[in-house]
Parts: C-alpha cells; sequence; structure tokens
C-alpha cells in the first residue's frame, strides 16, 4: 500500500498545492489547513465543511494524524506527559507544564537522541531518528486538545520550549518548518518569540540563527566551565569546545532585539559541577567573553536509574547563584516539574511509572 501523505507537515501553501494537485481548488487547502491547526481536527469525519466525495477521497490519500497517544502521565503538579508512537513505532514524549500565567509545552525534536550527555537518559536510547516537521506540530495539537479540548479556542498563550528528547540543532530543517507552520495566523498562531530552543551546543547552528530575523529564543546548556569536566560530561564538547562555542554565543548576543536575553542552562550535579570555583570559573568564562545580555538558568538534576548523579542540596545552588550574582551574572533556579512521572529534564525515555513511584495516575487514553 502507498504511504499516505502527512498533511500537518506542510504549510497553508504546499497544502493548497497539494490539494490543487488533487484537482480541487486551492481555497480547499486553506480550508483544510484551518480544520488542522486552529481547530485542531484530528480526522477527516470531523470536517464536515468538506463536501463528503471529497472527504472520502481525502482518507484514502492523506493522513491527519501520524501520531498515536500511547498514555498519559498526570503529575502531583499538574504537569502532563504523553508518551506517543510514530507511525514505524518509536517513540515521542511531549510534556505539558500548566503555569500561573500561561502553558508551557516541552516537544521532541527526535525519538532518542544522538548526544551521550552523561546525566540525561534520554542519552541512554541513542538516536532512533529525528522526527518530521509534522510530528512536532502534532504534538503541540495533542498536548493543547488535551488540556483544553479540541476545536476550542486557547484561554491564554502557549509558550514552546525544544527541549523534550532530541537536539533540536541536529533537526534543524524539520525544527525551522514547524516553526513556521505553528506561526501561521490562520493556524495555531504560535509565533517564534513564544518559542525556546536549547541546543548542547552544535556551533555552526548557533552561527546560522544568528542570521534568522523571525527565530525563536536560544538556550545553551552548558553544564561545566571547563572543556576537561565538559568533556566528561557532554563529548559533543570534544567537536566545539568551550572557546568555540562561546565565541559562537557572542556573534548570536550580537544580533539579539532590544531587550532581548538568551539563557544558559546549567544542570546542578551534587559534587560534580557545583562548588564555588566552579561558580566563580563560570562567571569568568562569561564575562572574560564579554557576554552581558545572559542569564544562567541553574536546573537542579532530576535523578533516574540508572544516571550516576545526585541533585545538588538547594543550599549548594543557593550559594552558586550567590557567587554567580556577584560577578554581575544574572542566575536562576529552575524548579523541577513532573518528576514524579518522568517527565522532567533528562528524565525522557519512555518510561512506564511503576506502582510507588509518586502517586502518578495513569491514564491510558488511546
Ligand atoms: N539536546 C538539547 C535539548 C534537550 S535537554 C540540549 O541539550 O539542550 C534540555 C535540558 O535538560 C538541557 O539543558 C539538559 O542539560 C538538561 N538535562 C538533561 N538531563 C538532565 C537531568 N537528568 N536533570 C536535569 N536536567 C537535565
Amino acid at each position: 500500500m502507498k504511504e499516505k501523505a502527512h498533511l500537518t507537515e506542510l504549510t497553508q501553501a504546499e497544502l493548497s498545492d497539494w490539494v490543487e494537485g488533487q484537482g480541487e481548488p486551492r481555497y480547499r487547502g486553506r480550508q483544510i489547513f484551518a480544520a488542522l491547526h486552529a481547530r485542531r481536527l484530528r480526522s477527516w469525519d470531523e470536517m464536515t465543511d468538506l463536501p463528503l466525495s471529497f472527504r472520502e477521497k481525502l482518507k484514502k490519500e492523506a493522513a491527519v494524524t501520524t501520531l498515536t497517544v500511547e498514555s498519559r502521565y498526570i503529575s502531583e503538579d499538574g504537569t502532563r506527559r504523553y508518551l506517543m508512537k510514530t507511525h514505524d513505532n518509536l517513540p515521542v514524549e511531549t510534556v505539558f507544564i500548566p503555569e500561573e500565567r500561561r502553558d508551557t509545552i516541552c516537544f521532541s525534536s527526535q525519538s532518542g537522541c544522538p548526544l551521550q550527555c552523561d546525566f540525561c537518559l534520554t542519552a541512554r536510547l541513542g538516536l532512533l531518528r529525528t522526527l518530521t516537521a509534522g510530528e512536532m506540530v502534532e504534538q503541540i495539537i495533542v498536548a493543547l486538545n488535551d488540556a483544553y479540548g479540541v476545536g476550542e479556542k486557547l484561554p491564554r498563550g502557549t509558550n514552546l520550549v525544544a527541549m523534550g528528547a532530541g537536539e533540536p540543532f541536529l533537526a534543524f530543517e524539520p525544527l525551522m518548518k514547524a516553526l513556521r507552520i505553528m506561526a501561521d495566523p490562520k493556524g495555531l498562531h504560535i509565533v517564534p518569540r513564544r518559542v525556546t530552543v536549547s541546543t548542547a551546543g552544535i556551533v555552526p547552528r548557533i552561527k546560522e540563527l544568528a542570521t534568522i530575523p523571525e527565530r525563536p529564543h536560544l538556550a545553551i546548556s552548558l553544564a561545566a566551565p571547563t572543556d576537561e569536566l565538559r568533556n566528561q560530561l557532554m563529548p559533543i564538547n570534544k567537536k566545539w569546545p568551550l572557546e568555540e562555542l562561546l565565541a559562537a554565543c557572542k556573534e548570536f548576543e550580537k544580533s539579539l532585539k532590544p531587550g532581548e536575553r538568551f539563557t544558559f542552562e546549567y544542570v546542578m550535579l551534587d559534587g560534580v559541577n557545583d562548588a564555588d570555583e566552579q561558580a566563580r570559573q563560570l562567571a569568568n568564562l562569561l564575562n572574560r567573553h564579554g557576554l552581558a545580555r545572559v542569564k544562567v538558568n541553574l536546573i537542579p538534576h532530576n535523578t533516574a536509574e540508572p544516571l550516576p548523579y545526585r541533585p545538588s542540596s538547594w543550599e549548594r545552588i543557593e550559594s552558586f547563584k550567590e557567587i554567580l550574582a556577584s560577578k554581575g551574572v544574572n542566575a536562576f533556579v529552575r524548579r523541577p516539574r513532573g518528576r514524579d512521572i518522568y517527565a522532567a529534564c533528562g528524565q525522557l525515555a519512555a518510561r512506564t511509572p511503576t506502582a510507588g513511584e509518586g502517586r502518578s495516575l495513569l491514564h491510558k487514553i488511546a
């Protein structure tokens, strides 16, 4: 059987072209785009504004959904994790994080991840494959529909973070396409400045992003203030060591819009990278590169078997933060969300919480 077209991965213009290729008028493309992205419908049958005969044809030729939700986990703190499967049966995970003023959806750019960061559970999966633009967009649609209902207007703004499984800058093309599709005012209308992309430090892509006018915010995972330690924790550092990485960051900084900043993420590992001396090294490193329009997010390590690390104590994290502040570096402590359901940073590896792990609720919704 020939593979069906995946329409969620098409821009509005591409969808109109596709529809035209099916011998239908172009405006049907706009109609389908709105049904998929603005109304977030998940089947052809729901698109009752399309003629029945056209719908029958569409069913044969094209798929509305390519991801299947396998399970949904709800944390004590309200965070929701979705474990989905691609059409070729690979795991995709998405996290919905309700917050006071707006919600954040953390989506995956790859199934598994090729980088081998020693403190991250996703790394243990290896790379299964890079996701398509449509698979990235669909993750957002699934999470929004579960939170607010199919086709409902969104009650408030949504922020997106490409901080789930995978290295977004090794999925650059589909990621940028997904962002274009999601920014469309006739669709989800989530614009790039509502999106943050986190990278382990793929230097050429940082430089490339600096040249793109309509772009997402940038976060860079540092985890260590010296090459020696960073080589151990994040082997990608052997390819692009700190000097090169920070030089690219400086280039990126020059391209920031007025008032805009970018972020360094620093996972806090007990007894490994959290000493006062390391805080001084980190501040000196950023200052030496003249990086002023940055903030540092300190992320307490999220444990998961078999990762060999523990989170730093809150006192240690506070002390680290104070030292950064005393050297003019703004730092914030990220509050862990969804740890009990394996939804927190570095915990996405298609895990099923076993009985007794927190009071997690497991709902099969597919
Ligand atoms: N590959 C990208 C995006 C995914 S990771 C990147 O490396 O930036 C998102 C963030 O979670 C990164 O800053 C990463 O350093 C952090 N992280 C990974 N494992 C973690 C863990 N076990 N506990 C806390 N943070 C972790």
